[in-house]
């Protein structure tokens, strides 16, 4: 049994030799991509349903890998997390964005996700300020995704830092919201100006449960003066049941799958038409 245990141990240890391995080799490659241009912004719109019209979109990393084909931002970002690429790559994405951005017609808003780890270290609030100022982008139009976890750090400076973007005009979204350690209690200790629902929710908002959770969130977020926002809306059923509990800010493959920058004047027109 004793032999038993070592050997399992040792195929334990080859295994994790090669996860580290693989992470190195893209930590390299990840390293190499933002250098060649690889990266890109592909944009997903966000829908409000009232009013029939797109109000914005968010921008969603995406790298071309030479060999592999796209590279899905759920196995890159945590990669770039650990190394600290994702600084250089956070403030790219908030360069490109704000540029792209400030091309579109301007009742449209940009999202932009930020990773916890970006504000462990100081120079967000100034990569935000270079790609405000470079762009010309009113400050209104420039939205920052954040994510539950942020709210696990530090939050003095958390906060400073957020309140920072919002004196400047600029808006916070928690993303993701009811995936993490959420406390409703969270929604008036940090300044947002909107919720997105998580899409487990959405997905299953045909079940009491989910729905009931979606009813309260809505409700508690009407009475803060938050917006919300439905992710992941798939279907005519999905979308019709948010709207009759009062959500009319939604996104999803229903409406449109992300898309290259250059398609959305595309993606506007089909939705006017539609
Ligand atoms: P997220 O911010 O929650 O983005 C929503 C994800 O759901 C996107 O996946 C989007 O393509 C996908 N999605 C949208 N509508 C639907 C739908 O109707 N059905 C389904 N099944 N999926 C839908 P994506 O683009 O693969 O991004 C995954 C995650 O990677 C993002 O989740 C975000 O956490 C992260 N990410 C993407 N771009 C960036 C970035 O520039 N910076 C950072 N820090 N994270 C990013
Ligand atoms: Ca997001
Ligand atoms: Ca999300
Ligand atoms: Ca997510």
């Amino acid at each position: 049994a004793k032999a038993e245990g070592r050997s399992t141990w040792r195929f334990f240890e080859r295994e994790m030799d090669a996860e580290l391995q693989a992470r190195r080799a893209m930590e390299i490659d990840l390293r190499a991509a933002l250098d060649r241009g690889e990266l890109e912004l592909f944009y997903q719109p966000f829908v409000d349903v009232a009013r029939q019209r797109m109000s914005g979109f968010e921008a969603l990393m995406r790298w071309r890998h030479p060999t592999k084909g796209f590279v899905s931002p759920a196995e890159f970002i945590p990669v770039a997390e650990e190394c600290g690429l994702i600084h250089a790559m956070g403030a790219w994405a908030l360069e490109t964005a704000c540029g792209q951005a400030a091309e579109w017609p301007e009742d449209l808003a940009v999202s932009v996700n930020l990773s916890p780890v970006q504000f462990k270290k100081p120079g967000l609030a100034d990569d935000v300020e270079r790609a405000l100022v470079a762009s010309g982008l009113a400050p209104q139009r420039l939205q920052l995704e954040v994510t539950e976890s942020l709210l696990l750090q530090d939050s003095a400076s958390v906060i400073a830092t957020l309140n920072g973007f919002r004196d400047r005009g600029v808006g916070i979204s928690m993303d993701d919201f009811g995936t993490g350690y959420s406390s409703l209690g969270y929604l008036n200790r940090f300044p947002f100006d909107k919720i997105k629902i998580d899409q487990s929710f959405v997905r299953t908002i045909e079940a009491n449960e989910s729905r009931a959770i979606i009813r309260a969130v809505i409700g508690l977020s009407r009475a803060l003066d938050i917006t919300v926002i439905g992710e992941g809306v798939e279907t005519r059923e999905q979308r019709d049941a948010l709207v009759s509990e009062g959500c009319t800010e939604m996104q999803g493959y229903y409406f449109s799958k992300p898309r290259p920058a250059n398609e959305l004047a595309q993606v506007l027109i089909e939705f006017e038409r539609r």
